[in-house]
């Protein structure tokens, strides 16, 4: 694919022409389950390039409560995993999650990908060359799209 420089994304928010794309994903290891988080830009033939790896800090809330000394301390053993729970060690892609974002205002953008099960190369719906019939959705529009009657038969 030859490219033209003419971006095939401006944001309607705010007119940059930047996608980001992030994939997060989780170490799964019982209590001490990790959140990862890798993005970078998403160029206008499709293909993207993670640039940035960071894990991501969950426990904001978490310290807001120990602050509290006067509570009655917490009984945590509800969130504690079950005996019967197997957490797998590896890498889990099911519970992967992809997002395509305006690398100025964040405002998400809608996305499918070029083959099925999340593999190929990212369509953005901003892109001027989108075509739903083209791709398959990122499973948390797959509703939306059934709705627009955007699904691939
Ligand atoms: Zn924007």
């Amino acid at each position: 694919m030859v490219e033209t420089g003419v971006s095939k994304f401006t944001c309607k928010n705010c007119g940059e022409h930047d996608l980001i794309v992030t994939h997060v994903w989780t170490i799964l290891a019982g209590e001490d389950s990790e959140r990862w988080q890798e993005w970078g830009p998403l160029k206008n033939d499709h293909h993207w390039h993670y640039e940035f790896k960071e894990k991501i800090e969950e426990n904001a809330d978490k310290e807001a409560q120990r602050g509290d000394f006067g509570a009655f301390e917490e009984d945590d053993s509800a969130s504690e995993p079950e005996e019967y729970e197997i957490y797998e060690t590896e890498t889990s892609r099911e519970s992967d999650e992809f997002f395509v974002r305006c690398g100025n205002c964040d405002r998400e953008v809608e996305f499918g990908w070029s083959q099925p099960d999340r593999r190929g190369l990212i369509w953005p719906v901003d892109f001027s060359d989108f075509n739903p019939s083209e791709c398959w959705p990122d499973p948390k529009y797959t509703e939306l799209w059934q709705r627009r009657q955007w699904l691939r038969k």
